[in-house]
């Protein structure tokens, strides 16, 4: 059978499961706060237009306002200075927005230390049981902190949360062909990132290394360590340093009877 008509079936059997890697999007939505000399992204805000009344007797719509990296989001290149010549949001390639994914779970150290940094022998270690990465693999970073995302000021924990530590983050960025981070946090970086050296390596390498972020996201637990295809939405804002994103993972359920 042709291949896109085999997965479409697949989906219909459930055989292919599509999960939602996506946070739901709301005034309760926890965004990142930088010291006060920073600019401040804004929180998620919506204004009704109408609502099946005077202003409309048949619709109901909103007007929104966030920033552009407001909830689950995409970092592009332009985000970071290092990146400041390459692809803005809308210039991104489609086909680098659909790709493979690798998942590495870290919740339990993350759980015993806020602060823990993923470090390069944490990658190779996961290499060798699970394989070299596929080429341009999405990294997905498995923290746990999805399960606080109920809670701004525990999913923020004060600015201690999970990142990558800055030779880790040079390393992906610069000697491997990951094409991104996903993480669960706020931001790719850890909440401390901005006392490392260099500051917010994640940011710093990825982004100028022409590679992305992907933030915010949730049910890494229900991804296998490797096999799942993620596809990432982001709004192509001509210019934009990123955009909220839906971000998707089609899973092979092997178990599933056909
Ligand atoms: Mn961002």
């Amino acid at each position: 059978m042709a291949l896109l008509a085999e997965l479409c079936d697949r989906m219909v059997d459930g055989s292919v499961e599509v999960i939602d890697l996506t946070a739901p999007l709301s005034e309760r939505t926890p965004i990142i706060r930088l010291p006060p000399t920073h600019g401040q992204p804004c929180p998620f805000e919506r204004c009704v237009i109408s609502r099946y009344d005077h202003a409309g007797e048949n619709v109901y719509w909103n007007n929104i306002s966030l920033s552009e990296h407001t909830g689950t989001h995409f970092d592009a290149p332009i985000h970071w200075l290092s990146g400041r010549h390459l692809d803005d949001v809308s210039q991104v390639p489609a086909r680098r927005l659909i790709g493979p994914a690798v998942v590495l779970d870290y919740s339990a150290e993350a759980a015993a230390d806020p602060d823990f940094l993923l470090r390069r022998e944490h990658v190779e270690a996961w290499q060798a049981q699970h394989g070299h990465f596929p080429e341009n693999a999405w990294l997905l970073y498995r923290t746990g902190w999805d399960a606080r995302r109920d809670d701004a000021e525990q999913f923020l924990n004060g600015g201690h949360t999970p990142g990558v530590a800055p030779e880790c983050a040079r390393w992906l960025a610069q000697e491997t062909s990951v094409i991104g981070l996903g993480v669960e946090t706020v931001g790719t970086d850890a909440g401390q990132a901005m006392n490392f050296d260099p500051a917010f390596p994640c940011h710093c390498y990825m982004q100028g290394a022409n590679k992305y972020g992907l933030t915010q996201l949730q049910n890494l637990h229900r991804l296998p360590p490797r096999g799942a295809v993620l596809f990432a939405g982001p709004l192509p804002i001509v210019g934009g340093s990123g955009s909220p994103t839906r971000v998707l993972a089609l899973v092979e359920r092997s178990e599933v009877s056909r």
